[in-house]
């Protein structure tokens, strides 16, 4: 059994450099909040991130 995956994470924007704390299994699509650039996007029950990860948050 593996851990649970309920971690949040401390990502930053590719584009603006903005910081946000994000839901790592996200189940929706999630979007920087001053970009609007793409952060993460749902596969397969997980989230896939599709920029720099700061920091795992337990
Ligand atoms: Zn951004």
């Amino acid at each position: 059994m593996e851990g649970p995956k309920s971690k949040f994470l401390r990502v930053k924007c590719n584009d603006c450099e903005n910081e946000q704390i994000i839901f790592g299994n996200a189940t929706s699509k999630v979007d920087c909040t001053v970009c609007g650039r793409t952060i993460a996007e749902p596969k397969g029950g997980k989230a896939v991130i599709k920029t720099q990860i700061i920091e795992v948050l337990e």
